[in-house]
């Protein structure tokens, strides 16, 4: 069959000139990507084989393998897992699916210098694409388990790649790069040398739980030596917490975020008795770009006796802790378990407990040990761990006690409800807050000025969620939760700085004219009331105690309701 050639998706040429041009500085992490899809494609693989009963596929020896051409100056990665066929290597090489690619594309954009581009790429990661930061040309030859012809891709990373059909493809994947001529001042980047990819190997892929084999060079003469398997492929969670280093634990992370940051904290867990498991959970240091949107992908992977029985296995944590990241690794589970069964599963239930239990326990120990790690993780990720106070969740206290939130009494540091509670003002029942769309606005409202003149402090809540969960959990040690915008608000019982005399006088003073207001308002407004929540502003609109707010109401139309 002919060769076509095509043209790289707008998003994919952008990012193939930034890999060409290199501005992430460590190249070698392009060996840790390429191997942990073709870790993947085995896992993918394995799988398949399980589910499909008449799956035309050899399993019989699953592994990954490195093969160096020094004269050729090649380097390639096979696996013989799961394969692509014709259709999905144009699918999944030409182009990048990722929901977050436009909104990283566009800070790039943005991003003038090389520095600002090496970090978006590391927050990004580009998967099969960093083949290009070492190679000029990139060679794909693949053939689907199961079916009969294989594809090989090739590009050179400038705009187009061609595809054609091939007879002879083994089953699985080869991936070879053509190396671009070596620095020569730097043999640290000679990747055809066995003891580089050994060590990159050993740094980065070490706990991959497949053989990664180096094939020996030249094999000339009768007695060629075998391939050296260069990983331990220990299972990080089933090792003991002391023989395992911080950098070990990031790569795991790495392999099964797809992120190429480090984690901001590695959670580890064993559970004995009667239904025995470990777990290996990791907070991110950034929440990614598709957290909010329908097809993120939640969920921690799951192994049944380190093997993987199933990716993003959503049922082990709740929605609210979706950006989670990790393994969990149970003794006793079946083999070929479906999603909807273990949605039901009594096990998975309590391991979810457990989890979760564990998550927020971690959360409160960096809070108190650790301000500017809870910081950066609560700025990240509060807005979603809040989305836990809507239900009726059993972890409401324990998510309270870690929720901190912006307030009027420091510009700086927020502050938790306990903490509010403890300043609150003789005579003050209620916990105040406003929402709004940035700290700013809500600054400016008139709402707030008999709050700041009389130094009630007000929490300052700008995420959309905050709306709903402050009216579901409704109070906080039997303090009620009151927006200072809604219903009837009054101050001077609490600084007894103006007597009941005082009003009554004043409601006769203004009586024909609140009658006027009323009269000609009329269908717009409710009531007209004397109010003593303004001290600069004239009058203020102030919405029911039980109406939606604004932000609220975009809300609810953003999510489609
Ligand atoms: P990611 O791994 O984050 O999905 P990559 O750019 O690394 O992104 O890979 C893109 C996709 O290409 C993978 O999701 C997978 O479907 C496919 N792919 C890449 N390498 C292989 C391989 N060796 N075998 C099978 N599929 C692969
Ligand atoms: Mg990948």
């Amino acid at each position: 069959m002919a060769t076509e050639t095509f043209e790289f998706q707008v998003e994919a040429r952008q990012l193939l000139q930034l890999m060409i041009h290199s501005v992430y500085s460590n190249k070698d992490v392009f060996l840790r990507e390429l191997v942990s899809n073709a870790s993947d494609a085995l896992d993918k693989l394995r799988l398949a084989a399980l589910r499909e009963d008449g799956l035309d596929a050899d399993t019989s020896d699953l592994h990954i393998e490195i093969e160096l051409d020094q004269k050729a100056r090649t380097l390639t990665v096979r696996d013989n897992g799961i394969g692509m066929s014709y259709d999905e290597v144009g699918k999944l090489i030409g182009t990048i699916a990722n929901s977050g690619t436009a909104a990283f594309l566009q800070e790039l954009k943005e991003a003038q210098d090389a520095a600002g581009a090496e970090g978006l790429i590391g927050q990004f990661g580009v998967g099969f694409y960093s083949g290009f930061m070492v190679a000029d040309e990139m060679t794909l030859v693949t053939r689907r388990a199961g079916e009969r012809s294989g594809t090989r891709w090739s590009s050179r990373g400038e705009g187009t790649y061609t595809l054609e059909t091939v007879d002879d493809a083994p089953q699985g994947s080869a991936v070879t790069l053509h190396l671009k001529p070596a620095d020569t001042d730097d043999q640290l980047h000679d990747y055809t040398s066995a003891w580089k990819i050994k060590e990159i190997v050993k740094r980065y892929s070490d706990f991959i739980t497949w053989p990664i084999r180096l094939l020996p060079q030249e094999a000339d003469g009768e007695d060629a030596p075998e391939p050296e398997t260069l990983n331990s492929m220990k299972a990080l969670w089933a090792r003991s917490r002391d023989e395992v280093s911080d950098d070990e634990y990031h790569e795991l992370y790495k392999h099964v975020s797809h992120d190429w940051r480090d984690p901001l904290e590695t959670i580890r867990l064993q559970a004995e008795g009667t239904f025995e498991y470990q777990a290996l959970l990791f907070l991110p240091a950034h929440a990614p770009h598709d957290l909010f949107t329908r097809d993120f992908r939640r969920g921690l992977q799951l192994y049944v006796k380190r093997v993987l029985i199933m990716d993003d296995c959503e049922a082990l944590l709740p929605p609210h802790l979706r950006f989670v990241k990790g393994v969990v690794d149970a003794q006793d589970l079946s083999l070929n378990v479906s999603r909807e069964i273990l949605q039901q599963d009594r096990h998975i239930r309590m391991i979810q407990r457990r989890l979760t239990k564990k998550v927020l326990s971690s959360v409160k120990e960096m809070k108190a040990n650790d301000a500017d790690k809870y910081t950066a993780f609560w700025r990240e990720f509060g807005a979603v761990l809040k989305e836990g106070l809507l239900g009726d969740a059993d972890d409401r206290d324990a998510l309270l006690a870690v929720a901190s939130f912006a307030s009027t009494h420091d510009e700086e540091a927020p502050t938790t409800l306990q903490q509010y509670v403890e300043r609150m003002k003789d005579g003050q029942d209620d916990i105040y807050y406003m929402t709004g769309t940035s700290r700013q606005t809500i600054e400016n409202s008139p709402h707030m000025e008999a709050f700041r003149d009389r130094g009630v402090e007000v929490l300052l809540l700008t995420d959309p969620v905050d709306e709903v969960w402050v009216d579901v959990v409704g109070e906080f040690e039997g303090k009620r939760l009151r927006s200072v915008a809604k219903g009837e608000i009054d101050l001077d019982v609490q600084d007894g700085e103006q007597t009941d005399d005082g009003r009554e006088k004043q409601a006769e003073t203004y009586a024909a004219l609140l009658g006027w207001m009323k009269e000609h308002l009329g269908e717009e407004m409710k009531d007209v009331r004397l109010s003593t929540r303004l001290t600069v502003s004239p009058a203020c609109v102030v919405s029911d105690a039980h109406d939606l707010t604004p932000a609220l109401e975009s809300m609810y139309r953003a999510m489609g309701q």
